[in-house]
């Protein structure tokens, strides 16, 4: 079954690329990580052009919860034992640029995507995630971050976060990339890459510059330790009350539920549960996860209708950080969000186009493609 964003919006037509061209920046894949690229790049005045296997936002970031979290799927203590504290900060301070940086673009391209700045919950599910939870609370908090304890929920509010429609953000930037000359192929597979060129079964495109922003599919075209790794969620009919505040991030980000305005509700996640499953490019749904999703539903609202049910393929890197910059072959990547894309890539897609600009950025280091 479709995701509840695909089923809701009709895709805008690209044609697929049938012969030869040329461009200054070749981009393949047209998720979140690609068009935000695109838009980027093109703002530049590069000639740009998108290669697309399926359509714009059909593949992961059609199929996510649209949350715009801060930071990474674990709490900041647990980050900062594993980046370290002083590259854990530096981390939050990227996923919080990303959040203005999409705010001030959905405002300038008059993006219509739901975007709403509601905050987010982080709910602890043992008592050794709570005492994270709440020093993660205290620690940023001296570095002025907007939360505080909600101890009845053994969480933290993050007051900064926000949440979307995923399908009519990335589609509504493709829009606006297009606007700025980016030309988009849909059903158009690249099946290699070089520095310079992109060759699908039926045509080569020549470019200054390739970048390869497929997540999951990496492996295919690049050497990118990535994984495909399953993510699952379910969706009700428009339920009256007020279930949930605001979008919810439990068990270390393995759980998550959010209501939309129009009461819908989504419920996603509980892939430790059947971790040995929960692998690999099929967008499958599983009984097995299905029925755990549809539990929690019960215990919060007993008889909302399952409208949706869908599967979708994250990359998981081998450190959790998203890979972006130039492999040494020269090809360019933004991939491997770990399940966290649109908390990085319209930040990312900035970057690659800073960096193929020849700017200087400071963050190059934090998810340089060949880092140990
Ligand atoms: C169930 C679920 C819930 C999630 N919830 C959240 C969330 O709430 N917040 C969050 O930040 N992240 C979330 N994520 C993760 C987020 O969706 C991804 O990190 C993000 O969408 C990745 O974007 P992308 O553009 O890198 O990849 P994708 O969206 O997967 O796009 C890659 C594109 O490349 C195309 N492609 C692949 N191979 C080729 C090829 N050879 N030639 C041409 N095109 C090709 C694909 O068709 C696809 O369109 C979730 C993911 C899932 C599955």
């Amino acid at each position: 079954m479709t995701s509840i964003w695909l089923d809701e919006i009709a895709p805008d037509v690209h044609s697929p690329l049938d012969g030869d061209t040329t461009a200054d920046v070749a981009i393949v894949g047209a998720g979140i990580a690609g068009v935000a690229t695109a838009y980027h790049v093109s703002r530049s005045g590069a000639k740009v052009i998108v290669l697309e296997a399926r359509t714009v936002a059909e593949a992961a970031s059609g199929r996510n919860a649209g949350f715009l979290l801060a930071g990474v799927a674990e709490n900041f203590v647990a980050a900062a034992r594993r980046y370290g504290e002083d590259r854990a900060l530096r981390i939050w301070r990227f996923t919080r640029r990303n959040q203005e940086l999409l705010r001030a673009i959905v405002e300038r391209e008059r993006i219509a995507c739901d975007l709403a700045w509601n905050g987010s919950a982080q709910i602890a599910g043992d008592d050794e995630e709570w005492v994270e939870v709440r020093e993660s609370a205290e620690r940023l908090k001296k570095e002025g971050v907007r939360v505080r304890l909600a101890p009845e929920d053994r969480g933290a509010i993050y007051e900064e976060d926000g949440e979307l429609h995923p399908v009519r953000f990335v589609r509504g930037l493709a829009g606006a990339a297009a606007a700025a000359g980016t030309r988009i192929h849909d059903g158009t597979r690249a099946i290699a890459v070089t520095k310079n060129e992109v060759r699908t079964d039926r045509a080569r495109v020549q470019a200054g510059a390739v970048v390869v922003c497929v997540n999951a599919y990496s492996p295919h075209l690049v050497p990118l330790r990535v994984r495909p790794v399953r993510g699952q969620m379910l969706a009700t009919a428009p339920v009256a009350r007020r279930v949930f505040e605001r979008p919810a991030y439990a068990n270390r980000g393995y759980r998550y539920w959010r209501q939309r305005a129009d009461g819908s509700l989504l419920v996603g996640g509980w892939r430790d549960t059947a971790a040995d499953e929960e692998v690999g490019e099929d967008e499958r749904t599983t009984p097995r996860i299905q029925q755990q999703l549809e539990r929690f539903l019960r215990e919060h609202c007993v008889d909302a209708k399952v409208t949706h049910r869908w599967a979708g393929t994250m990359g998981f890197s081998h450190d959790a950080l998203p890979y972006v910059g130039r492999l040494d072959s020269g090809v360019f990547v933004n991939a491997g969000f770990t399940g966290h894309g649109m908390a990085f890539a319209t930040a990312t897609g900035e970057l690659v186009a800073d960096v193929l600009r020849g700017n200087k950025r400071n963050e190059t280091d934090l998810f340089a493609p060949e880092r140990r």
